[in-house]
């Protein structure tokens, strides 16, 4: 392919993408039943010969467009899937047509020197310890591990065991503690880690789900206390001046699961929720959920920057470490897409108002599905503190066919849980573009739903 034939594909890819985004208020929320259908038209065995870049493109468009999510429009609620500002957008495309491998500052110094930026725009905008160190990474999931593998290191070596020298077998013992509420890839990144199940302390939590901070176990300097900014279901945020005071006062290890609710510190209505955050030693925090970067990009902030490069430093004549910033050093992988652009472009198209902003829109669009839902007669389950609004209808049964009809529906999609013994729907409501009437069109979707459910009862 010539250059002029490259360009004229790369304009085709961005026109289709162009007409996507303009479809979106008439496009289902949720891909049909022929859509879904279409998609086994991918089911060929491996092409023994090339394809035709453009149909290669246009075979995408035919039978991959119609079976996406609408993630990227306003009534989109499952989860907690941010949308994509345009700044950022634009720039993703832009640095993809660079194609920059963000892992050293020689393999990309644009990438390395708005890593450095964005390092220091995000420690300043959630108001966290001035040195702290700043990785970026695919999610909150690896954000976790590398803030738990971090502290894990640190109390060991604490402890006088080197566990990059001597491993883990034989290592002192350390303890967990977090709330029974915590998120699964908690659990996940420390079974990764070499931490069972068995040395969990589960701390019970409130009917918000947020630690009850008088039940904290004693810590000491061998425990890695785990709280969480922002309940996946409930939005809630756990006590953090008297669990990261307990913490601080023996030596344990404070890690932060701040997902979308890290965002909370970057709006004045709403920081008072995470007051004492700033106590703790690492934080995860995503900036594709509430700062609508693009998927996928989380980030993990650790205040002793050493004890994260020391954690994840990989060592070999061929890597040139420079005098600038080499990203690789804060992450658990090498060859990396430069995120940064996307942050980057975010935080300077948005500023530090429009973050703000953006939060406080978050959070007034879920308090209007709470105030609209509950106003015709469906039950509001939690403290609407932030984006997240949980819903259920009469009975159980009910809640769950309202469901199944919402995510038909087509006008809008959430996803399910249980919470506190019962099913609940989750409205996360995540994208910069959800509107006001967004919100009257879906909850005129639940209402029709629960018409639908309990006409099947009579
Ligand atoms: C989304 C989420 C995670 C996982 O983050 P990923 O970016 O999907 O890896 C962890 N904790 C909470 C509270 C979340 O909302």
């Amino acid at each position: 392919m010539n250059i002029s034939e490259t360009q004229a594909l790369l304009r085709q890819a961005v026109e289709y993408g162009c007409e996507y985004l303009g479809s979106l208020d008439e496009r289902p929320v949720f891909p049909d039943a022929v859509a879904l259908a279409a998609l086994e038209g991918f089911d060929e065995p491996l092409p023994g010969q090339p394809t035709p870049p453009g149909d290669v493109l246009r075979e995408l468009q035919r039978l991959g467009s119609s079976a996406t999510t609408a993630n990227a429009g306003g009534r989109y609620f499952g989860f907690v899937n941010g949308g994509a500002l345009p700044a950022a957008l634009a720039g993703r495309v832009l640095a993809d047509c660079w194609d920059q491998n963000a892992a050293l500052q020689q393999m990309s110094p644009v990438a390395a020197k708005l890593e450095a930026v964005c390092e220091r725009w995000l420690v300043d905008l959630l108001r966290l310890p001035e040195q702290s160190a700043v990785g970026l990474v695919s999610g909150t999931s690896v954000a976790s591990l590398c803030g738990l593998l971090a502290g894990r290191n640190t109390l060991l070596t604490r402890a006088g065991w080197n566990v990059k020298q001597e491993g883990l077998f034989g290592a002192p013992a350390l303890r967990v503690v977090m709330g029974s509420s915590a998120h699964a890839t908690i659990r996940k990144a420390l079974a990764i880690l070499g931490i069972g199940a068995a040395q969990i302390e589960l701390v019970p939590v409130d009917a918000q789900g947020r630690m009850n901070a008088k039940a904290l176990p004693p810590l000491d300097e061998r425990s890695l206390l785990v709280v969480q900014a922002g309940n996946v279901n409930s939005g809630a945020f756990d006590p953090f001046i008297p669990l990261c005071q307990a913490a601080r006062r023996v030596g344990a290890w404070v890690h932060v699961d701040g997902a979308f609710g890290l965002w909370a510190r970057a709006c004045e209505a709403t920081q008072a929720l995470t007051d004492g955050v700033d106590l703790a030693d690492s934080w995860s925090v995503d900036a594709h959920k509430t700062l609508n970067s693009p998927y996928d990009c989380g980030l993990i902030i650790c205040r002793d920057r050493r004890a994260l490069a020391a954690a994840l430093q990989a060592n070999d004549a061929y890597l040139h470490f420079g005098e600038g910033r080499d990203g690789m050093l804060y992450t658990p992988d090498m060859s990396r897409r430069a995120r940064s652009i996307e942050v980057w472009a975010a935080l300077k198209s948005l500023g530090r108002a429009g973050v703000a902003a953006l939060v406080a829109q978050l959070c007034g669009r879920a308090r209007q599905f709470a105030d609209e839902l509950g106003a015709q007669g469906f039950r509001i389950l939690n403290d609407v503190v932030f984006n997240q609004t949980l819903v259920a209808c009469a009975a159980p049964a009910l809640t769950q066919r309202t469901l199944d009809y919402v995510q038909k529906s087509g006008e809008c999609w959430c996803s399910g849980t249980m919470w506190r013994g019962e099913p609940a729907i989750r409205v996360s409501v995540c994208s910069w573009k959800t509107s006001g009437g967004d919100v009257r069109r879906s909850v005129a979707a639940f209402v029709a739903a629960r018409e639908r459910a309990e006409s099947l009862n009579t």
